[in-house]
């Protein structure tokens, strides 16, 4: 038996897991195809529903491979993908989006988001966004990579205010947002997607992650990855294609690490004390 996965609930009410599954990477080589979609499968029956991905990823490939590891499954899937900013003007967003449908072969994308901030005007793929979701095609929109002057800007918009969610760069290494960011979101019940959350693999290299991991006899991605499931708000969206490793971040949410340890961590990597611009991957 597995602890229940956290979930966090998105301001249309609905819930979803604090712990999903990316894809970045996935889609680049035929030879990786069917072991990518085996461990998104993996991920969906141990519980890890909520699928991240985006256009950009292997141009397209990645979303070719949510589509096929989620068909005949459609209805456990909550998939979230993304809009590339050059894309993202009043018609370009409409027709990504359906070119995104397509490569899944579905016909919704649960949560959509602007890449990072573009060249067009916010108001613009706002504009698009409330459309997809009032033709179905989208539930809900949201944005990546926003700092907190980018979200004031976005809330002063039309609609701006209907953002669903933020998805930065945040894990242990990684805690700009801890200054302002996370709990300027948290005022607002806009949750934070936790993207790199093992930065990108390094942090299970990390000697003192190695070492408290020891004492819980957990490996340390899964202390990257429990340091996140600790905070409201915040969906961590760890990737790989390797089936055992899927097993081993779903089993992240039964730590449960002392005050004590938490202490260690936040020496090891110190929250911030002053502002920091938001960094991105
Ligand atoms: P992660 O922090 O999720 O790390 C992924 C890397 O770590 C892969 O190389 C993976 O290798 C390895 N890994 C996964 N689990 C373990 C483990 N238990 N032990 C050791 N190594 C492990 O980085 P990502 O950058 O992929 O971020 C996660 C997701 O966030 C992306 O896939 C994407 O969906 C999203 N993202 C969004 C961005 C944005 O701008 N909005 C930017 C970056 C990411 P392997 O597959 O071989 O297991």
């Amino acid at each position: 038996m597995h602890d229940p996965i956290p979930t966090v609930t998105l301001p249309s009410g609905l819930t979803v897991p604090a712990l999903g599954q990316g894809t970045w990477n996935m889609g680049e080589k035929a030879a990786r195809t069917k072991e990518e979609i085996a461990s998104l499968r993996a991920g969906l029956d141990l519980g890890m529903t909520l699928i991240d991905t985006a256009e950009m990823y292997g141009e397209g490939g990645a979303e070719e491979i949510v589509g096929q590891a989620i068909q005949g499954r459609r209805d456990e899937v909550f998939v979230v993908s993304k809009v590339y900013p050059h894309n993202a003007s009043s018609k370009g967003t409409i027709q990504a989006c359906e070119r995104s449908l397509k490569r899944m072969k579905i016909d919704r994308i649960d949560l959509y988001l602007l890449h990072w901030h573009g060249e067009h005007p916010l108001a613009e793929t706002v504009a698009a966004f409330e459309a997809l979701k009032a033709a179905g095609k989208i539930g809900a929109w949201g944005v990546s990579n926003f700092d907190v002057d980018d979200m004031e800007e976005l809330l002063a918009v039309p609609d701006g205010a209907n953002v669903a969610t933020n998805q930065v760069l945040y894990n242990l290494g990684r805690r700009g947002i801890e200054y302002d960011l996370l709990p300027w979101c948290q005022e607002r019940n806009i949750p934070i997607m936790a993207y790199s959350p093992i930065e990108q693999g390094r942090l299970a290299h990390h000697p003192e992650l190695i070492h408290i991991a020891k004492t819980y006899q957990a490996t340390p991605a899964q202390v990257a990855l429990a340091f996140l499931l600790e905070r409201d708000g915040v969906i961590a969206i760890p990737k790989t294609s390797n089936v055992q490793r899927v097993a081993e971040n779903r089993d992240s949410v039964s730590l449960d690490i002392t005050d004590e340890d938490w202490a260690t961590l936040d020496a090891a990597f110190p929250p911030p004390s002053r502002k920091k611009s938001l960094e991105m991957l």
